[in-house]
């Protein structure tokens, strides 16, 4: 299976082939694989950078914004050249210059329920590093729907947070934990190393899974708490009234 690497491959990846959990068979799953991360900000800024540095072969990038200088605290994907760009394009020319073997679709769009399908149906894995809960919802169940194994994360504050929703039978989805979202949500500040951590988590998660791994985060959810630096997991149920998965639906 690893015949067809290249010289430069053999030697970028070398690290990542010696792992016996990754190998070369790994690393050509890695290769073969198809995933789209929402949101080219705080969280997918790191997520796409270990991603792209890990080898996956194709990448969709989807963000509808522009590069802010508030945004650079955190968005380590972009830099000052990039003020008033696209952050796709942002994106591209960073991940392009880390590493050219993958292949990069830019959805320079924000998702709702019209266009969602279509961006993420040929998928194997979609990572939500978005920033609101209306996009967390229309993520989630555009892939329960689908049928697309989804790593979410989402940062406020010191805090993060990072779930997995596995499609298959019996697994509780999204909405079992947050069925509506929230009335009123106000800004909050987020500090960039935080988002950075649940950046590493998430890539790191879907790259587990990407290999056919099995995630302890379908019925759990990981809470990371910045400012005491601890991790708590806490138990997610299938709820039976829930409005997606939820019987007779
Ligand atoms: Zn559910």
């Amino acid at each position: 299976m690893s015949s067809d690497f290249s010289a430069e491959e053999y030697t970028r990846y070398s690290r990542n082939a010696m792992l016996p959990e990754v190998g070369w068979e790994g690393q050509a799953r890695w290769r073969a694989a198809k995933v789209a991360v929402v949101g080219a900000g705080g969280i997918g800024s790191a997520a796409l950078y270990y991603l792209a540095a890990a080898g996956v072969g194709e990448i969709s990038i989807i963000d509808g914004d522009v590069v802010e200088l508030s945004n650079l605290q955190r968005q380590i994907l972009h830099n000052l050249h990039d003020l008033g760009r696209r952050k796709v394009e942002s994106a591209w020319e960073t991940l392009t210059a880390l590493n050219p073997n993958c292949r990069l679709n830019l959805h320079d769009t924000r998702l709702d329920a019209a266009n969602i399908r279509d961006i993420l149906k040929e998928n194997d894995l979609v990572l939500d590093a978005s920033d609101n809960f209306e996009t967390r919802l229309v993520v989630a169940d555009c892939c329960w729907r689908e049928k697309i194994l989804l790593v979410s994360a989402a940062v406020g504050g010191f805090q993060g947070l990072l779930l997995v929703q596995d499609p298959a039978p019996g697994h509780p989805c999204y909405r079992c934990l947050l069925p509506q979202p929230p009335s009123e949500t106000k800004p909050e500040g987020i500090l960039g190393a935080v988002a950075g951590v649940m950046g590493c988590l998430q890539a790191l998660e879907a790259l587990k899974l990407l290999l056919g791994r099995k995630s302890d985060l379908t019925h759990q959810m990981l809470a990371y708490d910045g400012l005491q630096c601890r991790f708590r997991h806490h138990k997610r149920e299938k709820r039976p009234d829930c409005p997606l998965c939820g019987k007779g639906k």
